[in-house]
């Protein structure tokens, strides 16, 4: 429509919908149910930005969204959601209007639709109990923040604003919905939230979100590591790595969330400006639209702690210097320990980071068999990274992409490999 029953423009054009998640609105239509755009997609759209999906909210159940599509499975046992499947593997995510469960605690009311109860008690706001079905307020009001909550009406052609989340969009702030030292102490996993946002969309926190963040950072040990691990790595995927972490490390959350890059740049200025030199590069990198899977992601934020890792023992076997591999093995064990990271990731970052130091010829290997190596090509992608982050070792890199291999005799130092010897 090019206006809407109203007569008014609609808020957002409507040709910059995604045509699978307006069939799924639709149908879910004509079955009965309530249905919406909900959360980043109408958040992108006003922000005259391409949204990354689509999703939808509804009155209707998990189940009676699943007896509606043909090509939709539920996922999740704590949160369940549809996801309805179509072409190109495009998947629309359909959740159910839900309430927050710490508000009915508050007011224990049968509100329509609430189904379950829940068990927690006392003052203990940390939210692990979120499967209680509700309006689309309540939806609305459950959610994070203010830019968050809107819902957008396709067949009206207008936005539904429950939280005042327009206003904070034009005035560019982020916000909580509600009390917000509530908000981040029942959910501290939104204060990494609130980074990603104000990095990525370029807003503002809101000071009094901003001082709950301050205060709820101690809870974040409280979290589920996997969801802080995945909201780390939602940062740095994001291509924000550089402005998310320097917030981060000014909530003082750093060292919560990445102990060892805490240490690093603690120890010195020069330390810290490494660091953010091959975060910005990565972030410059993921800019351009080039898919950069965890490992490398991770790996290139290591090279510079690893590098500092203490020089190898003078020992008979000059090729495996047992100090440096030592040191990379434990660095990701203790993020395998405290963060939960996969060790099929972790695996994958420590050969990475292993194979910079033959690439930048500290470390001898043959080179012919090295490129034949499978990781070889994303090697040679973190080691690209780090030579741009640091302008050190570009002539290796330059040998090294001509397809031959930098000659390194057993008494070069770095230098002399940079040199081109
Ligand atoms: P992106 O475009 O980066 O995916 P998004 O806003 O879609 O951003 P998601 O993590 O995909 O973020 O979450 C979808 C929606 O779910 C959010 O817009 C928000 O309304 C709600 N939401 C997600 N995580 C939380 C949370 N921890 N607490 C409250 N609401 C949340
Ligand atoms: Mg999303």
């Amino acid at each position: 429509p090019t206006t809407t029953p109203t007569g008014e423009p609609p808020a957002i054009d409507p040709l910059k919908l995604d045509p699978d998640a307006l069939k799924v609105v639709l149908r879910l239509h004509q079955h009965g149910h309530q249905a919406y755009l909900v959360g980043g997609c109408v958040r992108d759209l006003l922000l005259g930005r391409t949204p990354k999906d689509f999703d939808v909210a509804t009155s209707a159940h998990p189940n009676e969204v699943r007896a509606t599509f043909r090509n939709c499975r539920l996922i999740g046992r704590r949160f369940r959601l549809a996801h309805v499947y179509f072409k190109g593997g495009k998947i629309i995510e359909v959740s159910t209007f839900r309430a927050n469960p710490t508000e009915l605690m508050v007011e224990p009311t049968e509100e329509e639709g609430a189904e379950n109860g829940n068990g927690q008690g006392g003052d203990d706001l940390l939210i692990t109990h979120d499967n209680v079905f509700g309006t689309a307020e309540q939806d609305a009001r459950r959610r994070d923040f203010t830019i968050n909550g809107l819902f957008y009406d396709v067949t009206e052609g207008r936005v539904i604003d429950y939280v005042r989340g327009r206003r904070d969009l034009d005035e560019r702030y982020i916000r909580t919905i509600g009390d917000p030292e509530i908000r981040m102490r029942e959910d501290p996993v939104r204060i990494l939230r609130a980074v990603r946002f104000a990095s990525k969309l370029g807003l503002d926190i809101e000071s009094r979100t901003y001082a709950a963040m301050e205060g709820a950072v101690e809870d974040l040990p409280r979290c589920a590591p996997a969801r802080l691990l995945e909201e780390t790595f939602r940062l740095i995927r994001g291509g924000v790595a550089a402005p998310s972490l320097k917030l981060l490390d000014a909530l003082d959350a750093l060292k919560i969330l990445l102990p060892p890059v805490a240490a690093y740049i603690r120890r010195s200025r020069e330390n810290e400006r490494t660091f953010y030199a091959f975060a910005e590069a990565l972030d410059r990198r993921v800019a351009k639209g080039e898919p950069l899977d965890d490992a490398i992601l991770l790996a290139t934020l290591l090279v510079p702690i690893s590098r500092a890792a203490p020089p190898p023992e003078e020992s008979e076997n000059s090729d495996a210097p047992p100090s440096v591999a030592r040191s990379i093995e434990d660095l990701l064990a203790g993020f395998v320990q405290s963060a939960r990271l996969p060790r099929r990731i972790a695996e994958r970052c420590r050969l990475l980071l292993l194979a910079q130091r033959t690439l930048s010829g500290e470390r001898r290997r043959r080179g012919a068999a090295f490129r034949r190596h499978p990781l070889f090509g994303e090697a040679l992608t973190v080691f690209e990274l780090s030579v741009e982050a640091t302008g050190e070792f570009s002539e290796a890199l330059n040998t090294w992409k001509s397809g031959e291999v930098p000659v390194a005799r057993p008494e070069a130092s770095a230098a002399e490999v940079e040199a081109g010897r």
